[in-house]
């Protein structure tokens, strides 16, 4: 199928890779390794997925895995491309579904599974926080995104773009920045550049949140205002004390607060009844 012959769908997101030296980069960071399972969220045209199930059968040998690779898209007029894509050379199993209404535990059952994708950039954060809802079942993720998200995600504090999406992702994963690709190597072209970037789910003790639901209280709350300290911004949630029982200044600003701080006040907050 040819992106001439398709009219690509906005609201879906497509911008389909067709630069082979970018797919290679992609799937060489990738790496594919023997016993790998492999789940590509948006396969579009399979730019990515061809060559991941090349690599994939080069490096599993005689006995590749059945499915080689599964893949997640929405689009119905996709589909029958990717059989097509698929047949004669490897395996594929094709999920026809919104990737956020896919259990991604179910797909990692029979052992933990690596996300990767060319991502819908209008709906890339629910993805990323629907995957991270099953990190337990993902080894890791490799996605494209909208650079200026991948430089937030990856922002250290004192940056001007570390914020909320920094905290919140960085607490779950480390959060590894690899490469800058061109709107170029896109049809249609974007009108942002693209990044890709690398997400290693840290284990649940490793993580050490002791409730959820206060800690992204407490990290949104921070960040509402970012101008203002974190005294005047946390008025609601919690008092200047708890801030200062775990170390941090309540006339500092959210920017300046690391992710371990942010969690020991949350779990400060936590232990004090929220
Ligand atoms: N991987 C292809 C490439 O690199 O050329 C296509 C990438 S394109 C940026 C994003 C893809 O995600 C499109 O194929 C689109 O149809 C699909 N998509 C959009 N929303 C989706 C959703 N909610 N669930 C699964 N796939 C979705």
């Amino acid at each position: 199928m040819h992106a001439d012959r398709y009219q690509t769908k906005k609201q879906l997101g497509q911008h389909f890779l067709h630069e082979a030296g970018v797919v290679d980069r992609i799937v060489r960071a990738i790496d594919p390794a023997p016993g790998d399972r492999l789940v590509e969220i948006g396969p579009g045209q399979g730019a990515l997925t061809l060559p991941l199930l090349r690599r994939i059968l080069e490096v599993s040998g005689d006995a590749p895995p059945d499915p080689a690779l599964t893949v997640i898209e929405f689009d119905r007029d996709l589909i029958a491309g990717l059989e097509r894509i698929s047949a004669g050379v490897a395996p594929l199993r094709i999920i026809h579904a919104d990737v956020l209404e896919v259990d991604l535990s179910t797909l990692g059952k029979n052992g933990p599974i690596r996300l990767v994708g060319n991502l819908p950039y209008n709906i890339s954060s629910p993805i990323l926080f629907h995957a991270l809802d099953h990190a337990a079942s993902i080894v890791d993720m490799h996605f494209m995104l909208q650079k200026e998200v991948v430089d937030r995600m990856a922002a250290e504090p004192g940056s001007k773009v570390y914020g909320r999406l920094s905290v919140m992702l960085q607490a779950h994963a480390r959060v590894q920045a690899l490469f800058r690709v061109p709107p170029g190597a896109f049809r249609p072209p974007p009108k942002v550049d693209s990044a890709i970037v690398r997400l290693l789910p840290r284990a649940p003790s490793e993580i050490g949140i002791a409730d959820p639901a206060v800690f992204s209280r407490i990290v949104k709350a921070s960040f509402g205002q970012r101008r203002k300290t974190l005294r005047n911004a946390l008025h609601e949630v919690c008092p200047p004390a708890w801030m200062e029982a775990v170390g941090i200044d309540p006339g500092d600003r959210a920017e300046r607060i690391d992710v371990a701080r942010f969690i020991a006040l949350a779990n400060h907050a936590a232990a004090a009844g929220g």
